[in-house]
């Protein structure tokens, strides 16, 4: 019969992957997806919040020419002369390098510059031409009332170029003629578009102007950090002018990356806690199951160790009392038996009897000074016969000098008697028992060996256990219980000592009861 379960039914394992690992692997799944799409979502939130902002800077800056555009249509409309309308608009706005006015054929009707020559006549002229197609389509969105700007870049010196905005001026009514004004993007973006920025960015955010498509700036609201802003949209009006924004501190994609580091941490976290949850189940479930199929492989045990010597007493005693004998040496041995036996019951009545007390947590100890070696000699006169008989050798070795130690002198028999027992019943072809004390340091020694079948390093601990037998001990039939050294193990941590083993497969034990010297 097999004494130790290695693994509990398949079923447990089914139910613990069924109920705790699937729900987290699908748990973690969920999560780790939703971050995905939550950080999608909250990246997506930020972008569009600074696309909003480039909108707004983007409809002021158009806003602000249109107000220019208007103003010059109105002075045109109350009847200034073209000259005097035109200087007014270049001496009003600093960022305005000049104005002109054609008439719908394309003839340039004037021009003022801010500076004298900065752009010639020849070369409106000429921008003007390349426009007139263009011009109908101006004139047909001013009649909707909507004056459209359309921006012309104007040849100019490497680096410091100009654009002309184009549009339709109502001169009078139903006579529209063609307005622009000479504007250099880079300019207006510092003098205009600067203080806007500025305010717009707040503290909240890093906003810069580029010349399009590089990362060259005309106009920043800070030194540092221009190089992480990824979000920038072409000027309406200028489209050779980028402008450019971001979160101060940390981007958008960091605090989402950040957020699902966090959250990546807390899911692995979980998953960590829930699957040691789940082991630590299993294996309590697991050690549950085994201590319930060693309890029952106890019971059956103990029924067996009580059935087989109350059959061998009663046998024996019968055939005494038939008076069937006359051999004196065979009576001798039926004697020999009988009383051996009921040595074989009494122990194993008191081991029951001690365990079920350890169970409770109720075994009675009265420590008095005592002399180990006189409970060494008492327990071993109760063998003596037994040992003879059996034909072991016994060697002992006993240190008369110990002192006397706090003992409770029938707990420590008992565990001897165990001890003993042992030694003899697995004490294997050469029966010996080896029995010696002694001093250590502070502490006292009684240590029990044997020549016998050893016990394997893998359940040199285990032996203590309650229940617990070798496999090799139940193979070989060889009675016993499975409560007798988890006894001993409990008599002498109750002494505030401790029991310790050495063996070697096939080549015999040696267990150590520690007692210190006072406790
Ligand atoms: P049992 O009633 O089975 O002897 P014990 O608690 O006394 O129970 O011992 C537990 C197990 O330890 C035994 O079943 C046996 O396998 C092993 N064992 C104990 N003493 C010895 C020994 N002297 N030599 C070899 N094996 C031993």
């Amino acid at each position: 019969m097999p004494r130790k379960l290695h693994w509990v039914r398949p079923s447990l394992a089914v139910v613990m992957i069924v109920l705790i690992l699937l729900p987290v692997l699908l748990f973690s799944a969920y999560e780790l997806f939703s971050m995905n799409t939550t950080e999608r979502m909250l990246v997506e939130t930020y972008h569009r919040q600074l696309d909003g902002v480039l909108s707004s800077v983007n409809q002021f800056a158009w806003d602000l020419v249109s107000g220019w555009a208007a103003a010059l249509n109105r002075s045109l409309i109350e009847g200034g002369d073209v000259d005097s309308v035109l200087r007014a608009q270049v001496e009003r706005h600093q960022s305005v390098e000049g104005a002109f006015l054609a008439d719908s054929s394309g003839k340039l009707l004037g021009l003022r510059m801010r500076r004298v020559g900065e752009v010639t006549t020849t070369e409106i002229e000429s921008m003007i031409r390349e426009s007139t197609p263009s011009f109908g389509r101006l004139v047909q969105l001013r009649q909707a009332r909507y004056t459209r700007l359309l921006p012309v870049l104007l040849d100019s010196a490497a680096g410091d170029y100009r654009v002309a905005l184009l549009f339709a001026a109502e001169q009078s009514p139903g006579v529209f003629c063609l307005a622009g004004f000479v504007i250099e993007p880079e300019r207006f973006a510092r003098e205009e578009l600067g203080p806007r920025l500025g305010e717009t960015a707040g503290t909240d955010f890093v906003a810069a102007v580029f010349r399009k498509g590089t990362v060259d700036t005309i106009f920043a609201t800070e030194a540092s950090g221009l190089d992480r802003i990824s979000q920038r949209r072409t000027l309406w009006i200028f489209p050779q002018v980028e402008v450019g924004i971001r979160f101060r501190g940390s981007s958008a994609e960091d605090l989402a990356r950040s957020r699902s580091r966090q959250l990546l941490a807390m899911v692995i976290g979980l998953d960590v806690l829930l699957l040691t949850g789940a082991w630590l189940t299993y294996r309590n479930v697991r050690r549950e199951t085994e201590l319930a199929k060693l309890k029952s492989d106890f019971v059956s045990n103990v029924s067996h160790e009580l059935r087989t010597p109350l059959a061998l007493i009663r046998m024996y005693a019968e055939t005494l009392e038939m008076d069937r004998i006359q051999n004196e040496e065979k009576k001798k041995e039926y004697y020999a038996t009988i009383v051996s036996e009921s040595g074989r019951l009494t122990r194993l009545v008191n081991n029951i009897l001690n365990f079920s007390r350890m169970e409770a947590g109720r075994m009675p100890f009265t420590f008095r000074p005592a002399d180990l070696n006189a409970v060494v000699d008492a327990s071993l006169e109760v063998w003596r016969e037994h040992l003879r008989e059996a034909r072991v050798e016994v060697e002992e070795r006993l240190d008369s000098s110990l002192p006397a130690i706090p003992l409770d002198g029938e707990a420590v028999g008992e565990a001897l008697m165990n001890l003993i027992d042992n030694a003899v019943k697995y004490g294997g072809d050469r029966k010996y028992l080896f029995l010696a004390t002694g001093k250590e340091g502070e502490r006292i020694f009684l240590r029990i060996g044997d020549h016998g079948i050893g016990i394997a390093q893998k359940d040199q601990q285990k032996v203590f256990e309650m229940f617990f037998r070798t496999s090799s001990a139940g193979r070989d039939g060889m009675r016993g219980s499975g409560v007798g050294l988890a006894i001993v193990r409990h008599i002498m941590e109750a002494h505030g000592g401790s029991v310790t083993l050495e063996s070697t497969v096939g080549k015999g034990s040696t267990f150590t009861l520690w007692f210190p010297v006072s406790h």
